[in-house]
């Protein structure tokens, strides 16, 4: 699997990075995690052919910094097949309890995505189940901060990969990180305690807690950028520490 990083940023992270967003590129098929500002462009930007990406996982709705270019994509879709750039097909879009009124609501807003030229697919996952499907298989564990938020495990070719999304320490994410070659997860603190964020200890406790082989931090608030947060999350977690980069890839 190959991982892309098309958004390392958050609500506010300025002009030099995009908000939440990865492509997972599986043998056989390109998928998408979040879909934030910015990221659609730099799915372009690293090659990605958004003609042929068809599924997407939102961890949340609620956000904006995670969803927002999901209409850019979809109207882009639209208009290739139009333009004949691109065949008709079936896009199919995942996300926790409420995405189905949210995509409602979004064609309601934008009647033009309202779509004759390809078939959209919405469908909320059940949090603590598990889905195979055709390239890979998943599970999914409902997470700490809002209420649609869920974490997803990726498998295929023996390999695992946790999107965590954002969200508060909790043990779903334990669980589900448990073995995992990669675990992606945001970091929005250092030190700051929160309801609904991580900070760097509890990053650290759950990736050593769940033995994961290496780690990814992301959603840093731009005003703890400058801590070394490398340092801190190596005080209680052993294995590899990458910190997210837009248009950084990662084989796993
Ligand atoms: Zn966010
Ligand atoms: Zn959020």
């Amino acid at each position: 699997m190959k991982l892309t990083v098309l958004g390392s940023g958050t609500a506010i992270s300025g002009p030099d990075k995009s908000a939440a967003g990865f492509a997972l590129q599986l043998p056989n098929e390109t998928i998408v995690i979040d879909l934030g500002f910015g990221c659609f462009k730099n799915l372009q930007k690293v090659g990605i052919d958004y003609t042929k990406v068809n599924k997407l996982f939102f961890t949340h709705f609620e956000h904006i910094d995670h969803v927002n270019d999901l209409t850019a994509f979809l109207f882009a879709k639209k208009v290739s097949i139009f333009s004949k750039l691109s065949n008709p097909t079936q896009v199919d879009v995942f996300g926790g309890p409420g995405f189905e009124d949210f995509i409602k609501k979004l064609l309601t807003a934008y009647p033009v995505l309202k779509n004759p030229l390809f078939k959209l697919n919405v469908s909320e996952l059940d949090s603590f189940a598990s889905k195979k499907f055709t390239n890979f298989s998943l599970i999914t564990k409902p997470m700490v901060h809002e209420s649609s938020s869920t974490a997803f495990r990726f498998e295929a070719d023996n390999k695992s990969i946790v999107f965590a999304g954002d969200t508060a320490q909790n043990e779903n994410l334990v669980e589900l990180s448990k073995g995992a070659d990669l675990m992606i997860a945001e970091c929005n603190h250092a030190e700051k305690e929160t309801p609904n964020h991580l900070n760097a200890m509890q990053f650290a406790r759950i990736a050593s807690r769940a033995k994961v082989n290496t780690v990814m931090l992301t959603h840093i608030d731009p005003q703890d950028e400058d801590k070394d947060f490398k340092l801190m999350v190596s005080k209680d977690f052993k294995g590899e520490i990458l910190l997210a980069k837009d248009l950084m890839q990662v084989n796993v």
